[in-house]
């Protein structure tokens, strides 16, 4: 069997197309604009790619983008005073601290300053808790990517098998809950997990997020299964001095040659992070507004019929 490969790079396209209809909607039926701030702290250089891109995204996606660089040395206290201003900014509808950020300031405490209602990255304790608690929350923009690339193969993920390899706060647990949100039979394995390659070839849907390089190999996946690979991890390429690629944490080549469906790195998870991110400020604008709440999670007709 060889895998149908399930092309990120175009479902995120697509999900974009639809954040970008609805944000224009919103403008002029509404006169509503979403906006969305991002805080740069230091010159990480690959911080400044995933900046400069989300700042790209969002204005082509017709919505306000204001951009806070600050450096390195900046301290706690200012970084918090700029979070407090944006969390009372009328055009600000998300916000997003990129990670990481230096040592000196504990990251925790400035994404617990966010307001819920604008934390688009989904990572404050609140909005974990509702997606816990299966209230309306804003959901972290990874395991949304995970769930609608899912959906392009599984258009109901009730009653799957699922396992989730990964247990972070920002990828394993938030998708362990919106999976069971889909009703998804859910497991979560991580690094004390026992015979993970037996848990693991149960599955009917198989989500790795663990950091390591093609650590899921072919005889794992059950014949027919769909693979989801958040993993990426930049590696040199043998006999060739200075060039790298990216891997993902599956053994790619092998596990396509069982799997009914999986997804490429890069080409998978990736691009979806930033249309996630996108829909999400779509959705906290209008939260925020009193406005229905676009449900941008399923894919359109036309990717599930996709081959
Ligand atoms: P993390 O380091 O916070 O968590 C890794 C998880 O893997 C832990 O829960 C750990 O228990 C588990 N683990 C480690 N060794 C294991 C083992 N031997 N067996 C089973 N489980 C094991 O990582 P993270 O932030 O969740 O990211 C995971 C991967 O996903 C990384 O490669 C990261 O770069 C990637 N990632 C991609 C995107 C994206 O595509 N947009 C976003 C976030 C993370």
């Amino acid at each position: 069997m060889t895998a149908r490969i399930i092309d990120g790079k175009t479902i995120a396209a697509e999900l974009r197309g639809r954040v970008a209809d609805a944000a224009h909607r919103l403008a002029r039926d509404r006169a509503l604009v979403p906006g969305l701030a991002v805080v740069l702290v230091g010159s990480n250089p690959a911080s400044e790619v995933y900046v400069g891109s989300k700042t790209k995204a969002t204005v082509g996606s017709g919505m306000r983008s204001f951009d806070h660089r600050l450096p390195a040395t900046v301290g706690e206290a200012d970084l918090l005073t700029l979070v407090g201003r944006l969390n009372r900014d009328p055009v600000v509808h998300g916000i997003l601290v990129q990670l990481p950020l230096p040592a000196h300031i504990d990251s925790q405490k400035i994404l617990a300053a966010i307001d819920p209602a604008k934390d688009v990255d989904g990572f404050h304790p609140v909005n974990l808790g509702r997606l816990a608690a299966g209230l309306p929350a804003l959901a972290p923009c990874t395991p949304l990517g995970c769930i609608i690339l899912a959906k392009t193969v599984h258009p109901s993920l009730e009653g799957l098998d699922a396992i989730i390899i990964g247990r972070s706060n920002i990828v394993g647990k938030p998708l362990a809950l919106l999976m069971l949100g889909e009703n998804a039979t859910v497991t979560v394995a991580h690094s004390k997990t026992e015979n993970l390659p037996e848990v693991c070839a149960r599955a009917d849907l198989v989500i790795a997020a663990v950091g390591r390089p093609e650590f899921v190999r072919k005889s794992w996946i059950k014949p027919g299964a769909t693979v989801i690979d958040v993993g990426i991890t930049r590696l040199p390429v043998p006999g060739e001095p200075g060039k790298s690629k990216l891997v993902g944490d599956v053994a790619f080549a092998e596990a396509a040659e069982v799997a009914g469906a999986i997804t490429p790195v890069p080409g998978g998870v990736g691009p979806m992070t930033i249309s996630c991110l996108l829909a999400n400020t779509v959705r906290a604008a209008c939260m925020q507004a009193g406005f229905p709440i676009p449900d941008f999670s399923k894919p359109s007709s036309d990717e599930r019929s996709r081959d």
